[in-house]
């Protein structure tokens, strides 16, 4: 299986219950090496372009507040398969219907405030890292 990268972010309601080192504890221990990560607070227009694709939905106008109520923290995971591998130890957008054991499961709130995000693609991996990393911030071998 091919290496990738993915990313990932510690979502505000995450950060603002101390869960950074838990997340981040669960990512090391399923394999992912963190090859970058910062602490930023997402603007407006960040948060609109980096979900663009859920614009017009109902959920657009709550997710772009939430999203940019605190601080988040954005990173860029690598590993085997990586993108398909962090969605399965993610879990479902909704947490009721996310499998025990996930992220999502254990950690999230509600289906807005679901702790994490990590791509769904390789090529959504590329723009999402792209809206948030340089490649000299990336230490990947
Ligand atoms: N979301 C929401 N209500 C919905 C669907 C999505 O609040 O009905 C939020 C939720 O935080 C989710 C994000 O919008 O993580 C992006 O939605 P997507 O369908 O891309 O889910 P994901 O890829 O994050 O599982």
């Amino acid at each position: 299986m091919a290496i990738e990268q993915t990313f990932s972010i510690i979502k505000p309601d995450a950060v603002a219950r101390n869960l950074i080192g838990t997340i981040n504890a669960r990512l090391e221990a399923a394999g992912f090496q963190i090859v970058a990560m910062k602490l930023i607070q997402m603007s407006r227009s960040d948060a609109e372009n980096f979900y663009g694709e859920h614009q017009g939905k109902p959920f657009f106008g709550p997710l772009v507040e939430y999203m940019t109520s605190g601080p988040i923290v954005v990173q860029v995971l690598q590993a085997e398969n990586a993108v398909l591998k962090y969605r399965e130890i993610l879990g479902a957008t909704n947490p009721e219907n996310a499998a025990a054991g996930t992220i999502r499961h254990d950690l999230a709130e509600s289906m807005s405030r679901n702790s994490a995000h990590g791509s769904d693609s390789l090529s959504s991996a590329a723009r999402e890292i792209g809206c948030f990393f340089e490649q000299s911030e990336i230490f990947s071998k």
